[in-house]
């Protein structure tokens, strides 16, 4: 494989699945570390903040890690929100820890049906009173931003509907369509490199998902490699619309040390 000087890696299905810990893929970021490589951790999943995932991967897991190197759609979307709609009053539809970083951003909260910018993430107590409000602000104009569009989020007990059915709902009752951040978006890649101050050749973006992780690398243009421990089989790829870089069974299939640097 050819030697890059960052690595972008998905989590969940990547660096973990679920509960269950990936020793593989825990080697594999060990000997990032040990070979002076840049890596970040990235997911589209906006209901955790990165504290409590720097608590899992730092703590839990033992993984070298610091919390610059986490990247969430929350906080790709809410970098987003600053740079591009600072003066816009923001209604957010998502739980506690995307409300604390638009809070924390200092951009301004209107949880009321005259926000000027609906963002949506999932929200696993939502109601309809909370989709009513947010509906009325996209029919009365506001702008229409989500973190991620995943369809399931699995769970101990099968799988649940994720912030994309939410997105669904919100598109059909307003017929605004979203803005989407987070994977397969490559605004989330291009802004995780950029944070990396690499080029784009220099980088490599690992994840478990073909419909999402590798075709956000793809169209952020950087190579990508499909590790086979989570969602997506060898069978998913459809080599006529886009093509991993790689594709290997697990992170320690991978041997860059004897590569010439
Ligand atoms: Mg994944």
């Amino acid at each position: 494989m050819k030697s890059y000087r960052g690595y972008i890696l998905d989590l969940d299905g990547t660096t973990y699945v679920g509960k269950q810990r990936l020793t593989s893929a825990e080697d594999f970021v060990h000997r990032l570390k040990a070979k002076g490589l840049a890596y970040m951790f990235m997911t589209n999943n906006a209901t955790r903040g990165v504290e409590e995932i720097y608590q899992h991967l730092g703590h839990y897991l033992e993984l070298p890690v610091s919390p610059s190197q986490i990247y969430t759609s929350a906080i790709a979307a809410v970098e987003y929100l600053k740079e591009f709609h600072n003066n816009k009053s923001i209604f957010v539809l998502g739980e506690a820890s995307l409300k604390d970083a638009v809070r924390k951003a200092g951009l301004d909260l209107d949880m009321s049906e005259n926000a000027q910018l609906v963002l949506q993430g999932l929200d696993r107590q939502v109601n309809y009173e909370t989709l009513t409000t947010a509906t009325r602000a996209l029919l009365n104009g506001a702008e229409f931003i989500v973190t991620n569009r995943d369809q399931l989020i699995p769970t101990e007990t099968g799988s649940s509907p994720s912030s994309g059915a939410i997105t669904a709902f919100l598109e059909e009752a307003s017929q605004v369509k979203a803005h989407l951040i987070g994977k397969p978006s490559p605004s989330i890649v291009e802004a995780a490199i950029k944070k990396m101050k690499l080029a784009k050749e220099d980088v490599l973006m690992i994840g478990d998902n073909y419909k999402t992780d590798i075709q956000a690398g793809h169209l952020a243009g950087v190579d990508t490699l499909l590790v086979l421990t989570g969602v997506s089989t060898e069978a998913d790829v459809d080599p006529t619309r886009y093509q991993p870089t790689y594709i290997c069974s697990d992170l320690g299939a991978i041997d860059f040390d004897n590569e010439a640097n």
